[in-house]
């Protein structure tokens, strides 16, 4: 299942690569191509969250351990894409694996709080600088909500600033502007990265800007670090015109033990969280300063609410505390991202010795791979043709082939159980990828 035998590659455009790639693919997930059919009698195109697709169908999965995953043809792969940051941990993390258990004795519709949610609530706050009070609920997307409709009901504005290329659910994305789907919220739009722009643009709305929401680190828009003079501006005049200052770690908080709220000193007023720390379990957070959050509670007058049946479902309560204090602690964090950032220059001396107009851009355990003759430092940058995105995809189908996963839009994930032995196959695949699509990728700069 690669375009290898494939007359003529090196004259062949990626494009047509990409189609012999797809058909190998095809040929070689029978089974999934089956299970893919079925699933489409009664889900649109099969799928149930749109990211999880790719062309010709995705592989469906029969089981997973550690950082491996099988599929139902039989195909084994490291997983690099680890859940898009959520398997941080691995699959059967035998420490979650025993707090799951727990939960499964003791009941888990109950209804009522346990002293495990105060514990994990703890864990939190005593880890993020910004964390002083959290909430739980069950989802990024839930988690980015409730901030941003807290800092509407607490500064009484209207309007949020958010940043091209940000992401921040299913009903907050944003691209060039705000997603058709997107909840109804009166936005302004800045470009990341753009201090003295997006400066002009919070002094221009600041009277009816109830808050600044942004990745320190863009995710989903290709791993593309905020610089600390951008961060620092934002706190700067959302202090100065009482604006609240969301960061959303739903992702990058995986990237230092404090975050990157810690690893670049800016501290936002609320902060959310997701992902990994729920040990895989649905799972979201928000929290921040003490005056703000603690609208919430409800032994006050002028309380705020926040509902949610499975706010604190004890699964996830229980696998998100055997995170926080066992599994992914400190001094874990700290030889994750070390590891991750060595992949990440490892990955990039392949592509420059083969001389192909690729860059991977990222901090740490997150590292995203673009078709680029540049440094990338907003989602504008880069070479995005149909062409560059047809080399993209073949990328990725040659590395499925070779035993690796990853998300095809070029994003790469590192987990707990990784190990060195896994990041060097990961670059033996790689060369051997290019040495294959060298010189069609070459080709990709110099057309433009
Ligand atoms: N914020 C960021 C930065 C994310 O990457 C994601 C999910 N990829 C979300 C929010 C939404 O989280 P969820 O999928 O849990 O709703």
């Amino acid at each position: 299942m690669t375009v290898t035998n494939a007359t003529n590659i090196g004259n062949a455009s990626c494009a047509e690569l990409l189609g012999e790639a797809r058909n190998s693919y095809a040929q070689a997930h029978p089974l999934s191509r089956a299970a893919h059919t079925r699933a489409a009698r009664s889900m649109p195109g099969g799928n149930t969250r749109s990211v999880l697709h790719f062309p010709p169908f995705p592989f469906y999965v029969e089981r997973s351990e550690g950082c491996h995953i099988w599929d139902i043809d039989g195909h084994k792969r490291v997983d690099y894409l680890c859940e898009y940051t959520a398997g941080l941990c691995g699959h059967r993390h035998p420490v979650i694996l025993s707090a799951i258990n727990e939960a499964l004795e003791r009941g888990w519709v109950n209804g009522a709080q346990h002293e495990i949610d105060g514990m994990f609530a703890a864990a939190l706050c005593d880890r993020f600088p910004s964390l002083d009070r959290v909430r739980f609920c069950n989802s990024g997307t839930e988690a980015n909500m409730m901030a941003l409709t807290t800092s509407r009901a607490v500064t009484e504005r209207p309007a949020i600033m958010a940043f091209k290329g940000g992401y921040h659910g299913g009903v907050l994305l944003f691209k060039d502007g705000p997603s058709v789907q997107n909840a109804p919220f009166e936005t302004v739009m800045a470009d990341y990265n753009d201090t003295e722009g997006a400066r002009k643009l919070l002094t221009e709305n600041a009277g009816r800007l109830a808050a600044v929401i942004l990745e320190p680190m863009l995710g989903s828009a290709g791993c593309i670090p905020a610089e600390t003079g951008f961060l620092r501006m934002l706190r700067e005049e959302c202090t100065r015109h009482d604006i609240m200052l969301i960061f959303d770690e739903v992702m990058t908080s995986r990237l230092a033990p404090g975050g990157l709220q810690e690893m670049t000193g800016v501290t936002p007023d609320i902060t959310t969280l997701g992902k990994y720390f729920g040990g895989g379990f649905s799972f979201g957070a928000f929290g921040g300063r003490a005056d703000v959050i603690d609208r919430f509670d409800p032994d006050r007058p002028d309380a705020l609410t926040h509902a949610g049946t499975f706010n604190n479902n004890p699964f996830t309560m229980h696998a998100g505390h055997a995170v926080v204090t066992q599994v992914y602690t400190p001094g874990r964090a700290a030889t994750l991202n070390a590891s991750g950032e060595v992949l990440r220059k490892r990955l990039q001396s392949v592509a420059d010795r083969h001389a192909v107009p690729l860059v991977f851009s990222g901090v740490g355990s997150m590292i995203c791979l673009h078709i680029s003759d540049h440094p990338v430092s907003s989602p504008s940058c880069g070479i995005h043709t149909p062409e560059a995105e047809a080399a993209k995809s073949l990328i990725h189908l040659e590395l499925l082939a070779r035993g690796f996963y990853f998300a095809p839009r070029g994003m790469i994930a590192l987990s707990l159980p990784m190990t060195k032995a896994e990041h060097d196959q990961l670059i033996d695949a790689f060369d051997d990828t290019l040495h294959l699509l060298a010189a069609n990728l070459t080709r990709l700069a110099t057309a433009r």
